[in-house]
């Protein structure tokens, strides 16, 4: 028998919960459906976990530093994976339980656990059970991407699923993929103790940001120990004594880099391909992401896709965002536009990477005359005080209109001090707004506005 509901939400990831609250509240009798685990992808296999790692990782790090601050203990920083795992599972296990009794206790939500497949454009599958609703609300995320490189299939390769299964030190880990994730567990593992070798088939590390970005981040992680190979072009696999062999084929360099264990972090794909979207017409692009409109509707009316799965952006707070407008669209008689979302992210190596709106090339390439102010680390109070001072701020702005185009700041509190800038850029305000503010001392955001003032024609 078919069920009726006036809304079905497929996923419980950052999106679909926050939704289904919204449309139960406005009277609405919905059904939510996981396949998994509730919280999705940050919740279980990434934000969550990765930053409780980070964490961890940092700690360490710290106190092998200790002289620097003026202490010592007797011994070596000794790391307990176990321990290290276990923070990390309790940490995600917390607030994925949360989530899932937030849903159960949910008045006018049924949760289903299974997974959805449509059988037309207001019909869906779980398990035999068939449901219909005239609104349906696609979130189902992404997973790892796994390249076709020669040999994959002969080697027990690690994706950031199962890296956090891990509850050893691998001796020997070759991160393939020199970008966001990668470079994350790149840099924690070498600080639990493992020797690291990072492959990337590009000429740089993370080659979506500027290339004075990608170098600072370079001289940051190769001052900790960790082995970088670029320019690795024709990457393959294959079983060794001891290990995984991933064969780099670089300019320099042995021509192959043997591991003890292989983490393949060469990018996401979106969860669509099983979803049955050809039974309901949904269209998707080329890499199989929903396409979507403006208010993040697809092409049938009816059915909107928010999330990583729309391949807008591939982040927490993008996927919250998009709940945020299609519930506004729909309850709040508001018309917000996801072109009105200005683009912030972090990466989170130690320090991290904040950055917001257009890097210097996508500015440069816009034609605008500009102003680009620049500041290293080693010029701001706060993170010489804290003795961690790598890395440098730069701020972009239009020349005419005084607007900031984008901003990268790479060090100490990055990814909190971008927020003035993020905000700045949702005001659409001149950057004399921030310029005459005055923060608070000392912070790594109190030297905004002196780099905004000394802003030079770029
Ligand atoms: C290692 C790593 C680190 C990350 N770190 C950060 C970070 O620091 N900050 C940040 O902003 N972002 C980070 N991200 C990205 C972030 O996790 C995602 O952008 C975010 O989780 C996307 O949310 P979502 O709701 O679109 O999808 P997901 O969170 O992936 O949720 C989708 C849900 O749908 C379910 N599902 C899929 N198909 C079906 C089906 N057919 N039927 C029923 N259920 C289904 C899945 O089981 C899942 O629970 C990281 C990602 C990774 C991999």
């Amino acid at each position: 028998m078919t069920q009726s509901y006036d809304a079905i939400v497929i996923g419980a990831g950052q999106a679909g919960p926050a939704l289904a609250g919204r449309l139960t509240t406005a009277g609405m009798k919905v059904a939510l459906i996981e396949r998994h685990l509730f919280g999705g992808t940050c919740v279980n296999t990434g934000c969550m976990p990765t930053k409780t790692l980070v964490a961890s990782a940092y700690a360490a790090h710290l106190a092998r530093r200790g002289a620097e601050f003026g202490f010592s203990f007797s011994g070596e920083v000794q790391i307990d994976m176990k321990r290290v795992k276990a923070r990390a599972d309790a940490i995600s296990t917390t607030a994925r339980n949360n989530i899932e009794k937030w849903l159960q206790g949910m008045a006018n939500c049924t949760v289903l656990k299974g997974h959805a497949r449509f059988e037309s454009s207001n019909t869906i599958v779980v398990d035999g059970q068939q449901l219909t609703a005239p609104r349906i609300f696609i979130n189902v995320g992404g997973r790892a991407h796994i390249p076709n490189f020669p040999g994959v299939g002969d080697v027990s390769y690690l994706t950031n699923t199962s890296m956090l299964a891990l509850d050893e030190l691998p001796e020997h880990l070759v991160v393939v993929g020199g970008s966001y994730i990668g470079l994350e567990f790149a840099q924690m593992y070498r600080r639990f103790g493992a020797k690291v070798t990072v492959v990337e088939k590009g000429p740089r590390l993370v080659s979506r940001e500027d290339e004075d970005i990608s170098t600072a981040i370079r001289e940051i992680v190769e001052s900790e120990g960790i082995a970088v190979r670029t320019g690795a072009e024709c990457i393959s696999l294959a079983r060794r004594p001891g290990g995984i062999g991933v064969h780099v084929n670089c300019t320099d360099g042995e021509p192959e880099v043997i591991g003890s264990h292989a983490l393949l972090a060469v990018g996401r794909r979106p969860n669509t391909d099983d979803l049955g979207l050809d039974k309901a017409g949904i269209a998707t692009d080329a890499h199989g992401y929903i396409s979507v409109d403006d208010t993040l509707a697809t092409n049938v009316p009816g059915i909107w896709a928010l999330g990583d799965c729309n391949g807008r952006a591939a982040f927490t707070h993008t996927a919250y965002n998009d709940f945020e407008i299609v519930a506004a669209n729909l309850l709040d008689g508001d018309r917000r536009r996801l072109s009105e979302r200005v683009l912030g992210y972090a990466l989170y190596i130690d320090p991290p990477l904040g950055r917001v709106g257009m890097t210097e090339t996508q500015a440069r390439a816009s034609g605008r005359p500009l102003l680009i102010g620049r500041r290293p680390m080693t010029r701001v109070g706060r993170a010489n005080e804290k003795a961690e001072n790598q890395g440098f701020m730069k701020i972009i702005a239009d020349a005419q209109t005084r607007k900031v185009l984008g901003a990268a700041i790479l060090g100490l509190s990055g990814d909190e001090a971008i927020h003035s800038i993020l905000t700045l850029m949702n005001a659409d305000a001149p950057y004399s707004v921030l310029q005459r503010a005055t923060p608070i001392h000392p912070t790594v955001s109190e030297l905004l506005p002196t780099v905004l003032g000394e802003m030079q024609p770029g």
